[in-house]
């Protein structure tokens, strides 16, 4: 019984961190013989819960800073570095989202971004685009959760560009954990398309901002001319194929010509709190 009780625990959290992490679960089945030097009969059960945790975070972070870039490399894809530099003006919006191997791009889709990282800069000088979610290292068709389509190395997100009102500077953070969830609404007037979709049972399109632990966005507003310009350079890559913003959006930055700019459909999640652009 203590066995099969084993097991099953064994099998939930592997499953938890292959969904959460894709090579998680891989290393903590690594990481299971070195964990029996922690004997629970030593220590009292949370020391050495703590203890085993703490030991496998270590190993996790190193496996996943040195070991899987390299063969990510041989399937095609490379991580975003998590901090920015002169050369490569873009960031991680959460350390931990990349540290779950969430930043895996295929280099064609880093030099794009990068690119226009370089070109946003030379017109708003110290201002870093901000990544969120990309794709795994390994696989195509492996699911990025919730994402329906960030599975093939091709798809990246990024934050909208917003200014502090009272000191002029440009926001250099996200609002909530994942920097998804706290959206530019549409105004009066505007299409409503958030509420269409869940107007048609699409209960999911707004999921995100319903569960997020935002911070409000005081004191920041969009700062339309520069999300203009971010998209517009965007699309300037001949690699980039398709972008996704919320329709109303699209209006409100006279982006209306562009044809580039796809509706995602209601099956997906809005688009006023992120861009998503691909190859
Ligand atoms: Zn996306």
């Amino acid at each position: 019984m203590k066995f099969i009780l084993k097991a099953i625990r064994t099998f939930f959290i592997f499953s938890i961190l292959t969904v959460l992490t894709q090579v998680g679960g891989v290393i903590y089945l690594l990481y299971l013989p070195f964990s029996l030097f922690v004997k629970s009969e030593k220590y009292s059960f949370w020391k050495s819960i703590v203890m085993r945790s703490i030991g496998f975070s270590l190993i996790y972070i190193l496996i996943c800073l040195f070991i899987i870039p390299p063969f990510a490399k041989k399937n095609g894809r490379v991580p975003l570095p998590f901090f920015s530099t002169e050369e490569t003006p873009i960031k991680s919006g959460s350390l931990l989202m990349s540290l779950m191997n969430r930043n895996y791009v295929k280099p064609l889709l880093q030099d794009a971004f990068f690119k226009t990282a370089k070109d946003v800069q030379k017109k708003y000088p110290n201002v870093e685009l901000i990544y969120l979610d990309a794709n795994f290292p390994f696989f195509d068709g492996f699911p990025l959760l919730p994402h329906l389509s960030h599975n093939d190395g091709e798809k990246l997100d990024i934050a909208f560009l917003y200014k502090n009102k009272k000191t002029d500077k440009f926001h250099d953070k996200t609002f909530s954990i994942t920097g998804y969830g706290v959206c530019e609404e549409p105004r009066k007037g505007e299409t409503n398309q958030p509420k269409d979709c869940e107007k048609k049972g699409n209960w999911q399109y707004s999921f995100l901002k319903k569960i997020t632990f935002a911070k409000v966005k005081k004191g920041m507003e969009f700062d339309q001319s520069a999300n203009r310009f971010l998209l517009q350079k965007i699309m300037e890559n001949k690699s980039v194929k398709k972008v996704f913003i919320e329709p109303h959006l699209q209006k409100r930055l006279t982006l209306g010509k562009y044809k580039k700019i796809k509706f995602h459909g209601c099956h997906a999640v809005r688009h006023d709190d992120h861009i998503h652009f691909q190859l």
